[in-house]
């Protein structure tokens, strides 16, 4: 990095801090078009920047704290441009090779007076060996700053913890105090102190009847932020006045988890809990010291599960996916062939309903490497009759059926991807 008096690598967990780019030999203040990168923010991601030469710059990914394994997110600002003025950067660092950006998945840019998040054109973006990085797959992209503002770069749209802090608050807001259906608490801390959310949303039951339980959690891996678009969506239709939202809360009690790793998220990793931990790989050895979050989880589960007023039926975790298009459920495999019947069943109801649900992605398995997954180890601990699953949906797009052309989706297409026909008709009938 060329080094200056206001470039501060080492600050905000390795991220860069206003790290201005001059030319070599260059002292005094930094003039308009030597760009100042910055990462020291709520999500961001980035850890190094190199001046190739005055219009090629390498970009690292900063590891995920306690992790150095992980590094495929990031999210990042880059101001003082001049106008007109045209670069390329190149991610030098990214650990996985195989993954949608060889299928012309693009990075997302927006800037000050232009808020929405935008593909950059493909014709831009190269993922590509580099002879001059040893061999490495990089990912490079053109980008000319038209105006002098400031403008961000990320893999996907991000969803920070402050942002679900205040949807929930805002939810709560929006609902008449007198409901009888919403009900937001602390479930636990994270690490850092952070809140988990649990999400109760139902009706109080008539009857003398079990309530049937449907249980939601989301952002386990901090970098697949759809998750969190999707969750949302999902919550904003479950309080609707829709018929059919009605009907829902006088007969399922949804318990929502909408951020399982607020640490991960809020310091930018990719894939890690802030101690470094793939929780998604850990729900068999959960301690409430080093996963408190998953812990509790697991926890509320089981006890709801034991419990003479409750039936858990479900048990969904959202994910997404950087491989493949679409959205698809993994689940498992059971020697029972009834228990196997039985849990196919809601993948299929998917399948028939939703345009974009990939069946040739779907997967059901018993490997002993996905032994730490929610969906692998929950249906060793909790009762036969209960389904456990990881819903995943493409951090890029999907392919309607017969066609070659991906859609790419956005961030208002993840929240209404649960909202589609023929989910819903009209009258509020599920068709
Ligand atoms: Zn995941």
């Amino acid at each position: 990095m060329s080094d200056s008096e206001d470039s501060d690598g080492e600050a905000g967990l390795g991220n860069v801090n206003r790290a201005i780019m001059r030319p070599p030999g260059h002292s005094g203040k930094a003039k308009r078009g030597h760009l100042c990168f910055d990462a020291s923010f709520e999500t961001g991601n980035l850890g190094r920047v190199d001046l190739v030469n005055e219009f090629e710059y390498d970009l690292f990914l900063r590891p995920d704290t306690c992790n150095p394994r992980f590094r495929f997110w990031f999210n990042f600002t880059v101001e003082n441009v001049k106008q007109d003025q045209r670069v390329i950067f190149n991610i030098v660092n990214m650990s996985k090779c195989r993954t949608l950006l060889s299928e012309g998945m693009t990075p997302l840019v927006k800037s000050s007076t232009r808020q929405k998040w935008q593909r950059i054109p493909k014709r831009y973006v190269f993922y590509h060996r580099s002879p001059y990085h040893r061999g490495n797959y990089i990912l490079s992209f053109a980008f000319g700053f038209d105006e002098d503002e400031i403008f961000q770069f990320a893999l996907t749209a991000p969803y920070s913890y402050s942002r679900l802090q205040s949807y929930l608050t805002n939810l709560e807001c929006r609902l008449p105090k007198s409901n009888e259906f919403f009900h937001r608490e602390l479930l636990a801390q994270s690490i850092q102190k952070r809140r988990l959310d649990l999400i109760t949303i139902g009706q109080k039951p008539k009857s003398q009847e079990k309530q049937r339980v449907v249980a939601i959690m989301a952002r386990v891996h901090p970098g697949e932020t759809p998750a969190s678009y999707i969750c949302q969506g999902l919550m904003e239709i479950l309080v609707s006045a829709h018929p059919l939202a009605s009907i829902l809360r006088e007969n399922v009690v949804f318990k929502i988890v909408p951020m399982l790793n607020p640490d991960g998220v809020f310091v930018g990793n990719f894939r890690s809990s802030y101690m470094g931990f793939d929780l998604n790989r850990s729900w068999h050895l959960a301690t409430p010291w080093c996963h408190p979050t998953i812990r509790a989880v697991l926890d509320m589960l089981l006890d709801i599960d034991k419990s003479d007023n409750f039936q858990l039926d479900l048990v969904l975790d959202l994910h997404a996916h950087t491989s493949l298009k679409g959205c698809f459920i993994y689940g498992n495999s059971y020697e029972d062939v009834y228990r196997f019947e039985r849990h196919i069943v809601f993948p299929k109801i998917l399948a028939s309903l939703c345009d974009d649900y990939m069946s040739s992605n779907t997967m059901f398995n018993s490997d002993i490497n996905k032994i730490g997954t929610s969906r692998r180890f929950l249906c060793s601990v909790l009762s036969e009759r209960v389904n456990c699953y990881t819903f995943e949906v493409s951090v890029y797009g999907y392919s309607l059926k017969g066609s070659d052309i991906t859609i790419p989706y956005t961030e208002e297409s993840y929240v209404e991807e649960i909202w589609q026909e023929p989910f819903w008709s009209t009258t509020g009938q599920l068709v």
